[in-house]
């Protein structure tokens, strides 16, 4: 790092940067938000559209009725302000993955306003209020071909219904505002509101920033920042854009109202576009469709099918199942996680044995096989009795781990598994020694390690008798043994 660098990362403490976040995430519905077509991802480019999401003259927009259901119960978890009148408008700009030339999206009258969002920070929680909500549709996606040089458009995803989070000007860190979207994306997925996942282009969010001296009343002028495709993104393009901003303000200059596209592969940004003559949307009221009118009944039914929450149930894990902190955080990230605990939990009712089951073990079986509780379809009884089996000390807990596998691969019961193969424990005086001595024989060199003062070849060649047991041999009797034996 050069000494100017250093100055002005000095002097960037003297600064602080207020930032605002526009969080567009894509409602978990099954059809798009004003045409029957499937709401879905991956279906070859173009085959998933309508006269009406490709705005074919004539066709004729229906408000879907879940989309408004899913953005309700999200504003009620921010405490938002529902907006029962609310209404839609067409925001006109020309791009060719928008072939109506307007997007529909509720401009005058959003769905909610207010309410915040809490986040975890150092040394403590914060809170960033919201500015407004609102539902919208999608674009389609623009593909540039690099084999071909040219640019593909693919509609699937026109009219994929949006919600809109945007939140007020606060003065935040990189960190924070990393951490504030994190929070988001737990909230929205726990509710089952969205699939937050950026892979696939369900969660994306533009931000805005601007610097002013620390304790200044008097904020800077804000540019816009797009193109951010991982939170890591957002973090790095925030703090290059403080470090910009200050440098221009520093040597007297005057940051210019511009939109910037964040490069992630030079770690910098640049100018998409000058908003020094604001964007002219020519927004109006939707003609098509009626205005959106909410009444207590719904409301109220939505309020009621909002389940708890998850700072609510973290809480409760830990009160009522004794759980740390972070066991019930893991257990809890994932709403279908959280349930499944609950529900295995009446088949075997050690929570802490279970939690550290599903935490340790099952999770570990859930990446390598890249599936989700859901999809592995391993019964909540199945794993509670596996976890009984080794909490009980009937099977070794690398059997309990063979058992576990087998049980997710073959989808037969443990118990059956059990008729069928060797699980038990084997705790047989002369057949443990046996394993030992050929584990001892395979591995001269830990023997002599051992000997040597280098005690944890115990552990090492523990592990082998384990291996040559299946798994099957009792760890306490087979490392009292191994020990005998090295020590003779
Ligand atoms: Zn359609
Ligand atoms: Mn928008």
């Amino acid at each position: 790092m050069t000494t100017k660098d250093e100055k002005l990362d000095n002097i960037c403490e003297k600064y602080e940067s207020l930032v605002s976040v526009e969080i567009h995430t894509q409602l978990k519905t099954r059809s798009k938000l004003f045409c029957r077509c499937a709401n879905s991802y991956g279906a070859p480019p173009n085959s998933v559209v309508c006269p009406t999401c490709l705005g074919l003259p004539g066709s004729l927009p229906a408000l879907n009725e879940k989309a408004v259901e899913l953005g309700t119960m999200a504003a009620l978890a921010l405490g938002s302000h529902i907006n029962m009148h609310s209404s839609f408008d067409r925001k006109n700009y020309f791009y060719p993955d928008l072939p109506k030339s307007y997007q529909i999206t509720q401009h005058f009258a959003p769905l909610a306003i207010g309410g915040s969002l809490e986040f975890e920070k150092k040394g403590g929680r914060d809170r960033v209020e919201i500015e407004r909500m609102h539902i919208e549709e999608d674009a389609g996606k623009t593909v540039y071909d690099e084999k071909t040089g040219e640019s593909l458009i693919d509609f699937n995803r026109c009219g994929v219904p949006l919600l809109e989070i945007v939140t007020k000007p606060a003065s935040l860190g990189p960190d924070e505002v990393y951490s504030l979207l994190n929070a988001a994306r737990r909230l929205l997925r726990y509710l089952m509101i969205s699939d937050c996942d950026m892979e696939k282009g369900n969660l994306r969010c533009d931000v805005n920033v601007s610097v002013m001296p620390c304790g200044s009343e008097k904020p800077g002028t804000r540019t816009e920042i797009k193109n951010l495709n991982s939170f890591r993104a957002v973090k790095q393009a925030l703090a290059y854009e403080k470090k910009r901003q200050v440098g221009i303000v520093e040597s007297g200059g005057r940051v210019k109202l511009e939109t910037l596209l964040w490069d992630a592969s030079s770690g910098t940004t640049a100018l998409q576009r000058s908003k020094e003559k604001s964007n002219d949307y020519r927004y109006f009221p939707e003609p098509d469709l009626p205005p959106l009118i909410l009444c207590e009944d719904v409301l109220h039914d939505i309020k009621a099918s909002i389940p708890e929450f998850p700072s609510a149930r973290i809480r409760r894990f830990m009160e009522t199942y004794s759980l740390p902190l972070q066991t019930a955080e893991l257990l809890v990230r994932d709403k279908e996680l959280a349930d499944y605990f609950e529900n295995a939990l009446r088949y075997y009712d050690n929570a802490i044995v279970l939690a550290n089951w599903i935490s340790g073990h099952l999770m570990k079986e859930m990446n390598e096989r890249s599936k989700s509780i859901v999809s592995l379809e391993l019964q909540p009884e199945h794993l509670a009795q596996i976890a009984e089996l080794a909490g009980s000390g009937k099977i070794t807990v690398v059997s309990a781990k063979n058992l576990l596998s087998k049980t997710i691969d073959t989808g037969q019961s443990p118990s059956d598994l059990l008729s069928k193969n060797d699980f038990s424990i084997e705790s047989d005086e002369n057949t443990l020694r046996e394993l030992v001595i050929r584990a001892i024989s395979l591995n001269a060199t830990a023997s002599r390690d051992y000997r040597a003062g280098k005690t944890e070849s115990l552990q090492f060649l523990l592990g082998q008798v384990m291996k040559l047991s299946s798994g099957r041999a009792d760890p306490l009797k087979a490392s009292k043994i191994i020990e005998e034996m090295l020590e003779n």
